[in-house]
């Protein structure tokens, strides 16, 4: 058994140290992370210039740490830098929810959809809260799950699981729900300030509130004391639309 561990917090994050202590003993570990904490970097891929990997030291020994996105780390891994094909890629722990639309923006889900687009079965790990508050209890979580995982067969079609966990010292002896995406509010406004050179500079503003929060989503699973399990796919098409564009478009093309 080969794990790949990514993360998007950077190799120094609290939360990757702790999966990867997680994931002991389970088999082969190589950790690919990125140099510096590139959260909401989506599914980026660096086509501009080149990326160096280097092996860190101290608390970190082994890491590969990549001067890249989440998604250069775990492609760089597939294609080239590590020996051996993993059987599985495990990402986070992240630092604060993916959840809703958080999914679109999280380079910890990407992270892990980019093992998942190479045909590699992925599970993306965070925590509800910012702040590292019980991160033991979600490494228990992550553990836990990813022996679950390891008990099917890692053959066949892949899979990519988004694990959202409550930062709470009980959270591996919470209940587990199999939820779908909820739905965000649209983003807090971007927040507009003066550098200290004069300039006027905006920060993008923080992920609005919940608005689909019903029962089966993992917003309400988490808000209800449970660890949301949320199984993606990545087909963006609009599959119930597809005949109501063929007919407006011809529609179109006649008129
Ligand atoms: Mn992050």
């Amino acid at each position: 058994m080969r794990i790949l561990i990514a993360n998007d917090d950077g190799y120094l994050a609290p939360g990757i140290s702790a999966l990867v202590k997680a994931m002991n003993g389970l088999g082969h570990i190589d950790v690919v992370a990125p140099e510096q904490n590139a959260s909401g970097t989506s599914n980026a891929l660096t086509l501009t210039r080149p990326l160096n990997v280097f092996r860190a030291a101290g608390p970190q020994q082994g890491f590969h740490v990549v001067s890249g996105t989440p998604s250069d780390c775990v492609h760089v891994a597939l294609t080239g830098l590590l020996g051996q094909r993993p059987d599985l890629v495990v990402t986070g722990i992240n630092q604060g929810a993916n959840m809703g639309d958080d999914t679109l923006y999280s380079g910890t889900v990407a992270a892990a959809m980019e093992g998942f687009l190479f045909g590699i079965p992925a599970v993306a790990f965070s925590q509800v809260e910012k702040g590292w508050a019980h991160l033991d209890a979600a490494a228990r979580v992550a553990r836990s799950v990813v022996e679950e995982l390891l008990a099917l067969p890692l053959t066949g079609a892949p899979w990519l699981l988004n694990v959202n966990i409550p930062n709470r010292p009980d959270a591996d002896r919470l209940p587990r729900q199999v939820t779908r995406l909820g739905r965000r509010h649209a983003s807090e406004p971007v927040i507009r300030q003066v550098s200290p050179r004069g300039e006027t500079i905006y920060w993008i503003g923080p992920a609005g509130d919940a608005r689909e929060a019903g029962e089966g989503t993992d917003f309400h699973a988490t808000a209800h004391g449970c660890v949301s399990i949320t199984p993606l796919q990545v087909d963006l098409t609009d599959h119930a639309a597809l005949g109501s564009w063929r007919s407006r478009l011809a529609l179109a093309e006649r008129s």
